[in-house]
């Protein structure tokens, strides 16, 4: 579903990539790992070209996006994004942040985008928030409200990129709930963490990244009992 093949990016002088590879199959859960500045935000935002290599190819669904510019906004449709940091319109409701976009951008209607919209609400355990304002939830509350504006758009993909990082500690149980099971529902998922267990229980595939190149990647199981690399092991034992 998903190819990047040795992918190259470049901040001016800074090689951040360095001809990575990878590719992630329909319904599979990929984790990725590492420490930070290893570039695992610059490799997701390229699965979507929010960043755009230099060098390499994306390939999404068969199409190659780099060749292919008249793809990207239906591919970027395809696939919601989580980020550290929330993102909600602030001076939008709940339910307006989430009909926003599938009206917008799909041409959905609003009455179909409410009716969504509110069964997502429901599935984070939010329904009684669609008229409150994110300023007026907590952290968690509002990372589970931005996973249900992506959902809201019917993805067939979610990128989530350290999606419980900025929350207090409290809370990053009830943003990882959700996406656990949203992970049994067979959607493909990408998703950066500092969250073991979360891996440990949904990847299908651990990936760790140093330096710009993916370092070891493995089943959980293996991954964590019995790492190969210097460098996993060292990045495992810090953070255990
Ligand atoms: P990670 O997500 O693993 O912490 P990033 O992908 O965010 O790593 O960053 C990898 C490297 O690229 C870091 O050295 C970071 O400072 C640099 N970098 C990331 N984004 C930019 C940017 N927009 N401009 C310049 N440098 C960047
Ligand atoms: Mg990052």
């Amino acid at each position: 579903m998903i190819k990047l093949e040795n992918i190259h990016k470049y901040f001016g002088e800074l090689h951040v990539l360095h001809g990575v590879n990878l590719e992630v199959a329909e319904g599979e859960k990929v984790v990725i790992i590492g420490p930070s500045g290893s570039g695992k935000s610059t490799l997701i935002r390229c699965i979507n070209l929010l960043e755009k290599p230099e060098e390499g190819s994306v390939v999404v669904d068969e199409v190659n996006l780099l060749t292919t510019p008249a793809a990207v906004a239906k591919v970027r449709q395809s696939m919601g994004m989580v980020f550290q940091q929330f993102n909600l319109y602030p001076h939008m409701t709940v339910l307006e942040n989430l009909i926003l976009a599938p009206i917008k951008l799909k041409g959905i209607s609003k009455d179909e985008a409410i009716a969504s919209g509110l069964l997502y609400l429901d599935r984070v355990g939010l329904q009684d928030k669609a008229n409150a304002y994110p300023a007026q939830l907590s952290g968690g509350q509002q990372q589970r409200v931005a996973i249900a504006r992506a959902l809201n758009m019917k993805p067939k993909i979610m990128l989530f990129d350290e999606p419980t990082s900025a929350l207090d500690p409290e809370m990053i149980q009830e943003v990882l709930d959700v996406m656990i099971a949203l992970a049994g529902e067979g959607i493909t998922m990408v998703v950066v963490t500092h969250e073991m267990g979360f891996a440990r229980k949904v990847a299908d595939r651990v990936i760790f990244m140093a330096d710009g190149e993916i370092i070891e990647q493995n089943t959980p199981e293996e991954f964590f009992t019995n790492p190969k690399h210097n460098r996993t092991r060292q990045f495992l034992s810090r953070i255990a």
